[in-house]
């Protein structure tokens, strides 16, 4: 059992406030903080306190007593899993995350070409998948996730009336599906500067245009284009919005990305687990490396539908687990009361496997029976290790939510618990 302090990632798109806020730290803080990094990614693992060691080494050193045997055994003794706290005051890059064996080829084939293991060109930066869950923290979480319905978007370019982008109306609308999808994703992401720089400020002025005339329920998603066009004026990503859904996350509100679905996230603060990648195909609303044709390669065209996934209530009513296909990580929020006036107040675990607790509101305290105490500050976070024993979880504020991240549990270990 350990505390864990979260590594900050200064990325351009990042909050002044709300990560420094988070952490009790004064506000705004002299740079964007973007992400908090909870997790053992060698890019920024999380340092343990009062040591000065930090989770991967401590892992590196003792793999089977971090993680436990099944787990180190089928992740090659790595953490499987990686939680971020995410503050984006900007939007972030337009991207999307490798399958398994597109990651392991993609990231031998950039090896073999002989880039370094920071080259800014690189695509793959290890050889793992990437599915990820974003959870909102904050209200009006916003982002454009997965293509949407098609013959929904030709409704969107109808009411947008811009003829620069009737041809991409008329391959939607004669096929309506991921054929459709793909011919006019891949031509806006291809057509030359010149011809992107007059359509851009013509689709800009169609959404004006509509916002102008009142409700519109491609309101919201019109509203996000138009801010896209302002901070990438000559930007393709900027007419991909067009073609994504859009949605607006409230508190404990989620969304699972699988591999291949396109995505931006827009503004908001949210946490996040993943496989412990880094592995991201960017197709554009960023200052960062872009591989258009690597992206085409990965990317699930298949619309999908807009639903959020809601957690199933588990444990007592404290622990709210999110269901994703996803095998290295689980996702659960918890929300105890430390007034004594309502239940639940604590919650114990006694499952197997490596555990992180995020706490994101007040205080929380766990407690090993007849051992260790640690209290963990609202921006922390707790590790638990595979050999730790069972420790019961208390609020220790009138009001603590935490986020557990674990590895859900096979059958085999059900069966055998
Ligand atoms: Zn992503």
């Amino acid at each position: 059992m350990k505390v864990l302090k979260g590594e900050v990632r200064p990325y351009a798109w990042g909050s002044r406030t709300a990560i420094a806020e988070f952490q009790g730290r004064p506000s705004p803080s002299p740079h964007p903080e973007a992400e908090l990094w909870f997790g053992a990614h060698p890019a920024s693992p999380a340092r343990l306190d009062g040591d000065s060691s930090d989770l991967l080494a401590m892992i590196d050193a003792d793999p089977v007593a971090a993680l436990g045997e099944p787990t180190a055994q089928s992740y090659e003794r790595r953490l499987p899993f990686l939680v971020k706290i995410l503050a984006a005051e900007e939007p972030l890059s337009l991207q999307a995350h490798p399958s398994a064996e597109q990651a392991r080829i993609g990231f031998a084939a950039e090896n073999r070409a002989g880039l370094a293991a920071d080259d800014p060109r690189r695509n793959y930066r290890d050889s793992w998948h990437k599915p990820e869950i974003v959870v909102a923290l904050g209200e009006d979480f916003e982002a454009l996730a997965g293509f949407r319905d098609p013959a929904e978007t030709v409704d969107l370019l109808r009411t947008l009336q811009v003829p620069g982008l009737d041809s991409a109306l008329g391959m939607l609308a004669g096929s309506p599906d991921a054929d459709g999808l793909r011919a006019v994703f891949t031509t806006w992401l291809t057509l030359p500067d010149r011809v992107i720089a007059e359509l851009i400020p013509q689709v800009l002025s169609g959404a004006v245009e509509v916002l102008g005339r009142g409700e519109s329920r491609f309101a919201g998603q019109l509203r996000a284009v138009l801010g896209l066009g302002e901070a990438y004026p000559n930007d393709p990503g900027v007419l991909a919005a067009l073609l994504l859904n859009y949605l607006v996350l409230q508190p404990g509100e989620a969304i699972y990305l699988p591999a291949g679905n396109l995505h931006a996230y827009l503004h908001g603060t949210a946490v996040e687990a993943m496989a412990n990648s880094d592995n991201v195909l960017r197709g554009g609303l960023t200052p960062k490396h872009i591989d258009v044709p690597e992206l085409l390669r990965v990317l699930d065209f298949q619309p999908v539908s807009r639903d959020k996934l809601m957690p199933t209530v588990e444990a007592l009513g404290a622990e709210r687990i999110y269901r994703t296909p996803a095998p290295e990580f689980q996702l659960s929020r918890v929300e105890l009361d430390g007034t004594g006036l309502r239940n639940p107040g604590s919650i114990s675990f006694d499952m197997p496997g490596p555990q992180i607790l995020t706490v994101t509101t007040g205080r929380i305290e766990a407690v090993i029976p007849d051992g260790e105490r640690c209290v963990v500050e609202c921006g922390e976070a707790l590790w638990l290790s595979d050999d730790d024993p069972d420790v019961i979880v208390h609020a220790a504020s009138s009001h603590a939510v935490f986020f557990r991240s674990r590895v859900p549990l096979s059958m085999e270990q059900v069966t055998a618990n």
